[in-house]
């Protein structure tokens, strides 16, 4: 099916009947305003928290003991005080203490932003874990301009750009902290129920992610061969494509090649020819290395400079991206025309599903014509954007519609008339270093 002129079947379309959708409406509107007031609850008990604290603190402040143990029970007794009014474990209180703490003196304006009902709680995590790296001198700034953007967002977007703001700013370049983190890298077990284990491993992001692509794209093969094969009477796969993943990559962890490959015999070096894709965005500055910026793997995973000069000497081809140099927005790509440059072009401004709150990468999503194409919609940039599998049958078989005003800025209207704008993803990573930073 060619993504670009995908045509509706007609398929079930959400209709409201009756007074259905005043009540949907009604109940939408009091969910909303419950999530405010949940907020606004949290960041009491985060300053609540953050008092007992401080008062705790104060006690130990009077012990004369060095011992750390000594020291370290006015906190103690007051999360066992909290923990068995609330039935919660106390070192998980203890935790939620210090947390307070630390957010209510380092990260104040994140939570009246909180209080406000204006970011959510799990914004709140994304934000400090982001920040907490960075010294006092920069993370007040860094703080009011991730905000400003995390009230608009979901908070995986938040955190991608709380991350590369960071990056940008913390004086410990991207290189030596690649260097430091790639020496934990590791295979680990942890035993689970029902007689399962999970396998992790620590690894470089390129590796990780490329990995994992090669695994979904041999998985996908093989279902479809399968698929073809019980069409013409054969016995069915009834796995899913998430566990033929699981059973290739244990396949060929235990044995080295694959010994499952029902390709081998139309596909030419079966499953093993296939090579992992990923997309990576690196800036000239990068590559000339007369900066230590970093690249980005996906459109949200910052990887080291090094790896990415040595991809960027592999790779066959390079589009040119020209950036906004306060903003990051994507400009113009050097080889913009119809047909595979808009597709070029549509990746660089995209990166990701553009549907509110979704980070599915670009190279995994189609490209939807925002005003129908079988309803005059033209194959414009300006009417172009990508939409992952899930998003674009939600528009599709849904009263979700998609408008594109000026700079692929777009518009989603909800069935129930809510709008939701969406500006294309920022690209803080890739300002110029000699320019001032974005505040
Ligand atoms: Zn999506």
């Amino acid at each position: 099916m060619c993504p670009l002129s995908r045509v509706s079947d007609g398929g079930a379309r959400v209709v409201f009947v009756g007074d259905e959708h005043g009540r949907m409406r009604q109940e939408v509107d009091a969910a909303v305003a419950a999530r405010v007031a949940l907020a606004r609850a949290q960041a009491e008990l985060i300053r609540h928290h953050a008092r007992v604290a401080e008062l705790a603190y104060a006690q130990t402040a009077q012990i004369v003991s060095r011992s750390s143990r000594e020291r370290d029970m006015p906190m103690r007794s007051v999360a066992a005080e909290l923990g068995a009014a609330a039935h919660q474990h106390d070192m998980t209180v203890q935790k939620e203490l210090s947390d307070a703490y630390d957010l209510v003196h380092r990260f104040a304006a994140t939570v009246n932003a909180l209080a406000h009902g204006t970011i959510s709680m799990r914004h709140v995590s994304v934000i400090r874990d982001a920040g907490h790296r960075l010294p006092d001198e920069v993370r007040g700034a860094w703080e009011s301009v991730v905000l400003d953007y995390a009230a608009t967002t979901t908070p995986g977007r938040t955190k991608a750009y709380a991350g590369q703001l960071a990056e940008k700013l913390d004086p410990t370049g991207m290189t030596e902290r690649f260097d430091t983190a790639n020496g934990d890298r590791e295979v680990s077990v942890e035993d689970l129920a029902d007689g399962m284990a999970l396998l992790q491993m620590l690894l470089p992001a390129t590796l990780a992610h490329g990995a994992k692509d090669r695994l979904r794209r041999m998985a996908t093969q093989t279902k479809n061969a399968a698929n073809d094969h019980a069409r013409n009477g054969g016995v069915e796969d009834a796995r899913t494509v998430r566990q033929i993943e699981a059973d290739i990559a244990a396949d060929l962890l235990l044995t080295a090649t694959p010994t499952i490959d029902p390709t081998t015999d139309r596909s030419p070096g079966g499953l093993g020819a296939i090579r992992a894709v990923v997309q990576i965005v690196v800036p000239v500055t990068t590559l000339t290395d007369t900066t230590d910026a970093g690249a980005m793997l996906n459109g949200h995973t910052p990887i080291d400079p090094a790896t990415a000069r040595k991809l960027a000497g592999d790779a066959p081809g390079w589009d040119r991206i020209m950036c906004h140099p306060v903003t990051g927005t994507v400009l113009a790509t050097d080889r913009y025309t119809p047909t595979t440059e808009q597709v070029r072009f549509l990746r660089a401004r995209d990166q990701h599903c553009r549907m509110p709150g979704c980070r599915q990468p670009a190279v995994r999503c189609h490209i939807d014509h925002n005003h129908e194409h079988q309803h005059g919609g033209r194959t414009h940039i300006g009417n172009l954007s990508h939409l992952c599998i899930r998003h674009h049958t939600l528009k599709t078989e849904t009263e979700w519609t998609v408008t594109q005003r000026a700079d692929g800025i777009l518009e989603f209207t909800s069935p129930l008339g809510r709008t939701h704008r969406e500006p294309p993803p920022p690209r803080v990573m890739f300002v110029p270093d000699t320019d001032p930073p974005p505040f």
